[in-house]
């Protein structure tokens, strides 16, 4: 393992994942400075607990000197770019500089599962955790889902799994995490912004595979060439899925079953049909859940029960409430176009669509046939509401304009009539009027069940 003693770390971020870094880090020994720009008051956990412990909390801004040539490693939070000036600063003075990730990684002894792409993480993680449960494989899922993998690190044992959903900031910030399977869904254009380039989402995505080796498995969706492309990079075993093709070896859908091929094993998991969740999005899904968990050693049978049970997360094509034979569901997790497309087109009644949000310079052209194909009526909100009006208009769609989520519901109300859906699935992140998706969400539904 490594030796943190005396080391001296600096945290950049001082919300969850970082607080429990910089404990992880204090309790092995090093001396560590929690640092921020917003103010103490705002940290984002227990500031006396950390204090009490003897690590230094700095908020308000980056003072001068606190990026210095005797820091050892720096820690930052996904969020922070790397042009941020303590980042650049440390770069420059050739300082490690990771996120928690890789230093919690280093510290579990409990082979990883790392999921990544940019739809489906958190459905696909929640899956597999529920997948190797059901085989008593004991897993612990955590990562950008919930618990940070500094929170759980020392307390996973060899004999666990740990699930660890990841996403592309996690993973830019990781040097030598080697996951046991390692797991790319998919890549769509999306967070473009941050990352600048479809290139460095791509290599953002693709440091999943950098380490492992050939007693190691990549699940790989065989259906995209970017994803394909992953093979050619690493030594791992590669085991893949495909919603479209027959595979010689890997999860594959043929005559309306899903089958597996494991070394050259043929075996039936289950009918599309039995699936609990609804899209094809979640058929993909499910079968990268398929894959991952086989190649855990859990049984089909374990697999299909999970399979034909589990009906989603909370935001995610979430059913809420049907008032005067009009089903809602709450989408808010669909933060770019592809995934409310997915979940649009999951629907084959017409769609009342509440959608829009913050900005992020897209004109959405990938929406104009889905909407032309689905939806009925588009209510749209926030900073993106023109343009998403405008995607209506070349779908031959009308839309309208609102300034809250609870006039959105009440005007979607109004053009739904018996059979329809009502489906909040924004295309766009909700910083623009909301905390979080969470936000959105709950608001979404609160409004709902006032109707
Ligand atoms: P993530 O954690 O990657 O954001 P989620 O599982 O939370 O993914 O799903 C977010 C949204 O993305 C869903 O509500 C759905 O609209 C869409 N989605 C889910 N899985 C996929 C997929 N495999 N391909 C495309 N879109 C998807």
């Amino acid at each position: 393992g490594v030796d943190y003693t005396g080391k001296k770390v600096l945290v950049l971020g001082a919300a969850r994942s970082g607080f429990a870094a910089a404990r992880l880090l204090r309790r092995l020994g090093a001396e560590v400075t929690v640092n921020d720009k917003k103010p103490l008051a705002e940290f984002g956990g227990d500031v006396e607990a950390l204090q009490t412990l003897g690590i230094e909390l700095i908020g308000g801004g980056h003072p001068e000197g606190i990026v210095h040539p005797g820091l050892d490693l720096v820690v930052k939070n996904p969020g922070i770019p790397y042009s941020a000036p303590p980042i650049s600063a440390a770069l420059a003075l050739e300082i490690p500089v990771v996120t928690e990730v890789e230093i919690a990684s280093a510290l579990i002894s409990a082979p990883i599962i790392g999921i990544t792409g940019s739809n489906g993480k958190t459905t696909t993680t929640t899956l597999v955790g529920k997948m190797l449960e059901a085989a008593d494989l004991h897993p612990v899922v955590a990562g950008n889902i919930g618990r940070a993998l500094s929170e759980v690190a020392t307390d996973v044992t060899a004999d666990q799994w740990l699930v660890a959903e990841l996403s592309s900031f996690q993973l830019m910030g990781t040097r030598e995490f080697r996951p046991k399977i390692a797991a790319l869904l998919n890549i769509y254009a999306a967070h473009l912004d941050y990352h600048g380039t479809l290139d460095e989402y791509r290599d953002a995505k693709y440091r999943l595979f950098a380490n492992l080796q050939g007693d190691d498995v990549a699940v790989l969706n065989w259906d995209q060439e970017i994803v394909r492309d992953v093979a050619g990079i690493t030594a791992a075993r590669i085991f893949p899925f495909s919603a479209k093709q027959v595979l010689e070896e890997g999860v594959f859908v043929k005559d309306g079953h899903i089958h597996a091929i494991r070394n050259g094993q043929s075996l039936s998991l289950l009918p599309v049909a039995d699936v609990a969740l609804r899209g094809e999005h979640n058929l993909e899904n499910v079968l990268a859940a398929a894959a991952i968990a086989l190649s855990a050693g859990a049984a089909p049978e374990k697999i299909a029960e999970v399979a034909c049970t589990f009906r989603g997360v909370e935001h995610r094509t979430e059913y809420v409430r049907t008032v005067d034979g009009v089903e809602y569901f709450n989408d808010s997790k669909a933060t770019n176009a592809e995934a409310a497309m997915r979940a649009i087109s999951s629907f084959t009644g017409s769609v009342v669509l509440i959608a829009g949000g913050l900005d992020r310079g897209t004109t959405f052209p990938e929406l104009v046939p889905v909407f032309r194909q689905h939806v009925k009526h588009l209510v749209a909100l926030g900073e993106a509401a023109d343009k998403l009006r405008h995607v209506a208009d070349l779908a031959g769609v009308s839309s309208e304009k609102v300034d809250s989520l609870d006039q959105a519901v009440r005007q979607a109300a109004q053009a739904a009539r018996s059979g329809d859906v009502v489906l909040l699935s924004p295309a766009c992140a909700s910083w623009d009027m909301f905390a979080s998706f969470e936000e959105r969400g709950s608001m979404f539904k609160k409004a709902v069940h006032t109707l």
